[in-house]
Formats: structure tokens, sequence, C-alpha cells
């Protein structure tokens, strides 16, 4: 947009759209911008369903991804990095009036940086801001449509939403399942059922890079999936207007 037509869009935006992805490695099946554009084109079905009450700023596209710096073209931004960032999108949004501000990643590594931002934010600029990584709006129906049920890196959810919304960045003739990892097993193995947590890279994790199986993966899957996260965050965002 021009700026007169953000200055006309403002008077009747209520949210903005922070749209936060990656540039981290996908497999050999799936573009490193597949977390950054996945984000943003979801951001922008979900501004165009509720238009004209919501906007999207520019997508912020490298994230947090140091564990999948092993692998060739990833790139990585550290924490402290991504604060700054989100505080300053929110500061420049607010400058023109937008206070309701919904923070949508694609990337499940910046979730924890993400939180403590709006931790940050809410302590010294005064609002809250939710966020989500938009998976989880479907996390209770993914097990109808995926048939692990499991939504994985580069694997069958992820390269179906990536279908569906951002074709290009799929080589379907390299489609493929997780290559076995180098973790030693005391780290892969040890008392799953305590969910304890390790900072593991991927590439001990898979070798090459995907988790899953992503040969089943199918645009129409993704469609399904995509358009049930659009409906839920989309109802999410319309309490979102109204009880704030
Ligand atoms: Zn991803």
């Amino acid at each position: 947009m021009t700026w007169p037509e953000v200055e006309e869009s403002l008077r009747e935006a209520e949210v903005a759209i922070i749209p936060v992805g990656s540039t981290e490695q996908h497999g050999p099946h799936l573009a490193l911008a597949a977390d950054t554009v996945r984000a943003h084109r979801f951001s922008v079905r979900l501004a165009r369903h509720l238009h004209p009450r919501v906007l999207v700023a520019p997508p912020v596209p490298v994230g947090i991804s140091a564990h999948h710096m092993d692998f060739p073209g990833s790139m990585t931004l550290r924490p402290e990095t991504l604060i700054q960032i989100l505080m300053d999108y929110v500061s420049s949004l607010m400058h023109h009036g937008l206070e309701k501000i919904f923070i949508i990643t694609g990337h499940g590594g910046n979730q924890s940086t993400i939180s403590v931002a709006t931790e940050i934010i809410r302590d010294e600029m005064g609002i809250i801001i939710p966020h989500v990584n938009y998976k989880t709006f479907t996390s209770d129906t993914t097990r109808e449509i995926i048939g692990t049920g499991r939504i994985d890196h580069a694997g069958e959810w992820e390269v179906s939403d990536a279908m569906f919304l951002a074709p290009e960045l799929v080589r379907e003739e390299r489609l493929t399942e997780q290559g076995a990892g180098s973790a030693p097993w005391k780290y892969t193995g040890l008392h799953d059922e305590f969910r304890v947590n390790y900072p593991l890279n991927w590439h001990e994790l898979t070798a090459n890079g995907a988790m899953g199986d992503a040969r089943t993966a199918t645009r129409e899957k993704g469609e399904k999936l995509n358009d049930r996260a659009l409906e839920r965050a989309a109802e999410f965002l319309r309490d979102f207007m109204y009880e704030h």
C-alpha cells in the first residue's frame, strides 16, 4: 500500500498482525523461506477474511534457527535481536494508532523468544500481545487429515500447508521421509514420557533435515488444514477485537 492507502485503512483497521518466520533448512524438498512465506500468506488470508478490520505488517523473515545452522543457507537471529525487532515493530505500529497487535509465527523455534518479547513489551510498553504458532489452531483435528496426526518439521503437515499456500517452495520430485540422525541414544530415548528437553541441533535428529514423512503430503490436505486454522484464528480475532 501507499501511505494514503494506509491512512485510509487505518480508519477501519483495529488489529495489526505481525507474521514472524524463519530462514532455515526444511529438508531436501521444501525451501528455506517456508515458515516466513506460510506465516505471511496465512496472515494475509486472515486479513482478507476479516477485511477491513485487520492489517498485516511486513513479515520478519529470519527467526531463531541456531539449531539448523549446520545446513547450508540457514540463518538465525540471536534471541535478543528478535526481541528488539519485535519491540520496534510494536512501537512503530503504536505510533500509527494500532494498539491491538497479534503475532503469528510459522516457526516453533521462535515461540520461546516471542513469549519473552511479549512479556517485556507488556512490562515496558503496557500492551498485551497475543501470539500463536498457527499450526496449533488445528492440533486437535490434525489426526483426521494427517495420517500420523503429527505436525513435523518439513513433514506431511507442513509440506501440505506449503503446497496450498506456496507451491513454488515445494520440490515434489524430492519428497522424502526423515533420515536417521546421529544423536546419541541417551539423548533421544531417555525417559521420553517425562518430556525432558535437550538443546539438540537438528542434524543430530535427522540427517536430511526433515522429520516425519512428507511423501503423503497433498495440496488438498493443506487446504483443509489451512481453512480450519483460518476459521479458528478468525474466531479468536473477532473476540479479541470485541473484548479489548
Ligand atoms: Zn517450518
